[in-house]
């Protein structure tokens, strides 16, 4: 046994768990306790739900809500928006059934106190765009996570969660769960007879345009760290469209919302000479994509590939005009308000930059790619669809289950399902839970069990880093460098340079193809390999080093699918210069993975796309 095996270990027993308490998670909670009076409902989060997850610092809009009381939208109609701007490719089944349940989920944001905007004029909620509704949203996620802990039979805060456990009695079922505790280094077994993951999407898995001091300055959020990914992986659960990673177009250097200046204030972009641009391209997208450019609304990759064409033809910087909006008093507030409920630090940036965007145009740019499954953009687990709405193929057990038996999933974690957002990622774990709960039920008294090797094993795998950096700094060289370990900044930093260059970021201008993609799997196999010696000063390390563990594989993962895919399917998104146009008769069609970590092979198929909705 290690020198870190005497650190305590604690079982914590429950029926439901909950992995990650972010904006899903706290929808999963709130909602296992309404079906499961009597249920364990456990919650365990690496940070504090309080101001855990993409929703911490607040958001100024809630992006998914139908309006069905007012007849605005139906769920139908919000399917066919999330498959026109995925290119054709979405699981309609899952979309549908969020779409359906979300409005219930704002009306009870609002009746725990979020304030929702009103239109005076009609008393109907304050419309930014045809799906988005406007909010004072700076406690957003306070007033969520107060619904979980009180739901929770407990909430377990500042445990990251590592791995999950699998039964000991039957193969492919899940069993709990295993984590560290990033203050006191408590080791913790969880069991528990059913898990939803809801840990989030996944940032700096590709090189952020800000490095060095600047580098926490992402879009997504810093501490999104792919967890949502690399558990069920580990377990052997099925992944889909993990290609489909994002691209955001943002103001330049603080990633600041550009919705509520399109929707709302009615601001527009133009190339550095002042003249519009995307019609200059339409020509050039058919000939890619064909009809899928004539689609209204354009979708969001087809819009970006406008961009970075016009910035490559030498007309760049691409502006947006908010000098005409910003003259109007009201406009100007809620331009400068949009941000500090939620981005406050674009408004920081512009003040450093000398930008007040009533006197100057503020640049755009392209981000980094992210991987996430509940913007625009759908990476995630294969899931079991709804049984009143799901075609056979896609159900194989209870809604939101994975290919792995008891393990669910929500909100980022969950793929094929674009467009869901904060709210539509609460409404699916609300989903997810409900069928967790039956799931429990029917299990009787065929409970599943650890295995004591199982976790005890892992107690020694969490903590090597610990252990590889007290034995290696006795050699460190200068600084802290030691030829024994590899910190988890340094291992970092070589996982998005692999990722930037040869799997599509932005110094590759978002292209790659076979050979770059044979290349960086290589690459990524030797960082694999030294993974194994990362060292940890201390446990705030050793969360970094997991974290990276989890970017990793899901890193691996991204590679895998983007290879097998042989096409350009979102080009803005990214390239396969060697298949440079969308395929629709060999690609119509969802990619799977799945992982067996005893070999560490990859097995690739492709599923069928059902067009339920017409
Ligand atoms: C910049 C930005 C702007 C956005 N703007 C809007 C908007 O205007 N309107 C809108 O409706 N939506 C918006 N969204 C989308 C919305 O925030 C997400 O859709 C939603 O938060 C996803 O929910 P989730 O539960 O999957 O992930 P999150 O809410 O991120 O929650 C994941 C949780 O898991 C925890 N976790 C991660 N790993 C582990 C681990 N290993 N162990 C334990 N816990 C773990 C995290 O700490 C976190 O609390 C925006 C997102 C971002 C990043």
């Amino acid at each position: 046994m290690g020198l870190f095996a005497k650190n305590k270990t604690i079982f914590v027993d429950s029926d439901v768990l909950v992995i990650g308490g972010g904006m899903a998670g706290c929808g999963a909670t709130y909602e296992a306790r309404y079906w499961g009076r009597d249920l364990n409902i456990v919650c365990v989060e690496k940070a504090n739900i309080e101001r855990s997850g993409a929703v911490a610092q607040g958001l100024y809009a809630i992006n998914c809500y139908m309006g069905m009381q007012w007849d605005e939208n139906q769920p139908e109609d919000h399917v066919r928006y999330a498959r026109n701007d995925l290119m054709g490719l979405v699981r309609e089944d899952l979309g549908y059934d969020i779409a359906r349940h979300v409005d219930s989920t704002v009306h009870k944001f609002e009746e725990w106190g979020l304030p929702i905007m009103k239109d005076p004029k009609t008393g109907r909620y304050l419309r930014e765009g045809k799906w988005q509704i406007m909010i004072h949203g700076e406690s957003f996620k306070p007033i969520v996570a107060e619904a979980a802990r009180k739901a929770a039979t407990k909430i377990y805060n500042r445990i990251m969660v590592t791995h999950l456990l699998m039964d000991k009695t039957k193969a492919n079922r899940v069993a709990g769960a295993v984590g560290f505790n990033v203050r006191t280094g408590d080791f913790y077994v969880f069991r528990a007879k059913a898990v939803i993951v809801a840990a989030g999407g996944a940032s700096h898995i590709y090189k952020p345009r800000s490095v060095g001091e600047g580098m926490g300055r992402t879009w997504y959020a810093p501490w999104s760290s792919a967890s949502a990914y690399a558990l069920p992986i580990l377990v052997g659960a099925k992944m889909t469209q993990m290609e489909n990673r994002i691209v955001l177009t943002r103001f330049k250097d603080g990633y600041g919302p550009v919705g509520a200046y399109f929707l709302h204030l009615k601001t527009y972009t133009e190339n550095a000479y002042g003249k519009e641009y995307e019609s200059t391209w339409y020509e050039q997208i058919k000939g890619i994509v064909g009809d899928y450019i004539d689609r209204q609304p354009i979708p969001t990759c087809l819009r970006n590939h406008a961009f970075l064409e016009e910035v490559k033809a030498g007309r760049g910087p691409i502006r947006m005009v908010t000098k005409e909006a910003f003259q109007d008093p009201h406009l100007e507030t809620i331009g400068w308000e949009n941000f500090l409920g939620m981005t406050i630090g674009q408004a920081v940036v512009w003040a450093s930059q000398n930008i007040d965007p009533k006197h100057t145009n503020p640049e755009l740019t392209t981000s980094e790619p992210y991987v996430m499954g509940s913007h625009a953009t759908c990476s995630g687990a294969w899931a079991s669809g709804p049984e009143d709405y799901a075609p056979d193929e896609y159900q194989w057990g209870y809604n939101r289950m994975m290919t792995v038996d008891g393990l669910f999933g929500a909100g980022d974690t969950i793929g094929g399902t674009a467009h869901k957002f904060s709210s539509g990622s609460f409404a699916e774990g609300r989903i997810a839970a409900k069928a967790a709960v039956n799931y429990v039920n029917d299990l009787g008294r065929d409970h599943p069990e650890v295995s004591e090797d199982e976790y005890q094993d892992l107690k020694k795998t969490v903590f090597q880093p610990l252990e590889n950096y007290a034995i290696g700094r006795n050699e460190i060289v200068a600084g802290t460098v030691s030829p024994s370990y590899l910190l988890p900044l340094h291992g970092l930093q070589r996982l998005e340079k692999i990722m930037d260059e040869y799997v599509g970021g932005i110094s590759a201008h978002y292209t790659t193809n076979e050979p770059m993609l044979t290349r960086g799997l290589e690459l990524l196999d030797m960082l694999k390999e030294d993974l194994d010696h990362l060292g940890a000063e201390d446990l705030h390390q050793l969360q970094r080093a997991w974290e990276l563990q989890h970017r990793v594989l899901a890193s691996e993962s991204v590679t895998h699918h983007t290879m097998f895919r042989t096409e350009t399917r979102w080009p803005g998104y990214y390239y396969r210069a060697d298949h440079p146009k969308l395929d629709d008769t060999d690609w119509h069609c969802f990619t799977l993975s799945r992982f067996d970590r005893e070999s560490g092979e990859w097995a690739m198929e492709k599923a069928p796309v059902y067009h339920i909705v017409d």
